[in-house]
């Protein structure tokens, strides 16, 4: 888990980023989160692209593994299970909507961008409606930051203390 200001990233970060997207990853400002074997699980982006455009989304979910076993919890229905968790539990919603607080505050120490003020992820501070933003939080902040992330990574059949990682093409290549 890194939060900011992060280690620079290095040019064989980019390379396995870029090959995890399946294009080009512009505008990085750090590797939020590592599997256990030292690969990118999450990209954090500059909130404000060379290009002028905001960019909400500070904690990207980008490892293949990782996102495959999310979107498998979102496909059995687990956003509406967790909907219903924040419903029923005054505690969770106090601790979700601190948990959007500190995404925004991890955002703005790499820049404030006045058309995103506010505006989080992942359908934080009071729904659930991306799972991949959420446990991209939980991974890059560490345990007991964002409470539906962490619920999500519990649940999920990835993690990153157990490596499934496949850079064999990003080595060759470079
Ligand atoms: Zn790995």
């Amino acid at each position: 888990m890194t939060t900011p200001p992060f280690d620079p990233v290095s040019d064989a970060d980019i390379a396995i980023v870029s090959a995890q997207l399946g294009r080009p990853a512009r505008d990085v400002v750090g590797i939020s989160a590592r599997c256990v074997c030292g690969g990118p699980t999450v990209v954090s982006t500059s909130p404000r692209l060379s290009d002028g455009t905001p960019f909400p989304t500070f904690y990207y979910l980008c490892h293949p593994g990782a996102t495959a076993a999310v979107s498998e919890l979102e496909a059995n229905h687990v956003m509406a299970e967790f909907t219903q968790q924040l419903e029923d539990d005054e505690q969770l919603r106090e601790a979700y909507r601190s948990a959007h607080v500190a995404y925004l505050a991890d955002r703005e120490s790499m820049g404030n961008v006045p058309e995103i003020d506010g505006v989080s992820a992942g359908g934080m501070p009071t729904r659930v409606k991306c799972l991949h933003a959420l446990v991209a939080h939980s991974l890059a902040a560490g345990p007991g930051v964002n409470p539906i992330g962490d619920r999500a990574l519990e649940r999920a059949s990835w993690s990153p203390e157990v490596c499934t990682c496949t850079f064999d093409e990003v080595t060759e290549e470079s």
